[in-house]
């Protein structure tokens, strides 16, 4: 009897209940959501905010002052940054990725014209040839300019703004037609899958904190309500498979952004934000 309607089609008291449970249920799912949708829009501001900003940080992410710097025996601002995502990347993984990088809304503002998913793997390769080749040069311009001689997080930054006078325009477009040209044509952050000069050090930094059983923040999930219906698949900016990851318990990747979008588009609220320590 229970959970059903008696002959005249009046709800039992456990169906009553069950109504009466289904209905608090979805009285309290409604600020939930809200939550939800309000730390994606929170998300996308910040992302946005980066991206405004990014004449101005650009400087402070350029892998070409970072050589520069390195040929002179002097740690640039730029790779201060590097060093300093490395270190958030043990414990948060690629969270800047997902909520503070310039390209980051670059790549979330493209989505509206090309929102295709990636084959990851090809596009890894050649984020890693490019890295290698940058590190390669980085290491030998210190070896050249006989080791550290001294920090500048300003150098080339004189007036601490990137984008100080005209001509510095033309680097500022250039990226940005790169970046945007490569995420228009490949798919959901092609970018950041192909070229990022950023994320290699997040990944080692993901991959070392595992390794020394630190806790990660990672996306983890409740089997038992998930309906396989495949949303957060769909949802994923980084194309990974999420509902395949969360089957083992947590989306265990170094291409996780921690952007929250499966978490917060998932029906069946399976998904949520939690510390993990390497199983
Ligand atoms: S969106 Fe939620 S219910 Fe749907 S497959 Fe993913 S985890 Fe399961
Ligand atoms: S798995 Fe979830 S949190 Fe990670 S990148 Fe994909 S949508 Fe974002």
């Amino acid at each position: 009897m229970n959970g059903k309607a008696t002959e005249n089609g009046t709800p039992t008291t456990a169906a009553a209940g069950a109504a009466a449970s289904a209905k608090d249920a979805g009285a309290a799912a409604k600020p939930l959501s809200v939550t939800m949708a309000r730390r994606q829009r929170v998300r996308r501001a910040l992302l946005l905010a980066a991206l405004l900003l990014f004449p101005v940080t650009l400087n402070y992410m350029s892998p070409y002052i970072s050589i520069d710097g390195a040929m002179a025996g002097v740690v640039s601002g730029s790779l201060l940054l590097f060093g300093a995502q490395f270190l958030t990347a043990l414990v948060l993984g690629r969270a800047w990725c997902g909520w503070l990088c310039p390209i980051g809304g670059l790549s979330e503002t493209a989505r509206a014209v090309n929102d295709r998913p990636v084959k990851r793997r090809p596009l890894a390769m050649s984020r890693y040839a490019v890295f290698s080749v940058w590190a390669t040069v980085l290491v030998l311009g210190f070896v050249l300019a006989g080791g550290v001689r001294g920090v500048d997080p300003f150098r080339l930054t004189e007036r601490y703004i990137s984008v100080d006078e005209p001509m510095k325009y033309i680097t500022y477009y250039l990226v940005l037609a790169l970046m945007g040209g490569l995420t228009l044509g490949l798919g959901r952050r092609g970018a950041c899958h192909s070229v990022c000069w950023m994320a290699p050090f997040m990944t080692a930094g993901y991959r070392v904190g595992r390794l020394l059983g630190l806790p990660q923040l990672r996306i983890r999930s409740e089997a038992e309500r998930c309906t396989d219906c495949g949303t957060c698949d769909r949802k994923c900016p980084m194309s990974l498979p999420v509902n395949a990851m969360r089957r083992e318990g947590a989306v265990r990747s170094s291409d996780c952004i921690l952007c929250g979008e499966c978490v917060d588009g998932c029906p069946q609220r399976t998904l949520r934000y939690g510390f993990e320590r390497r199983r």
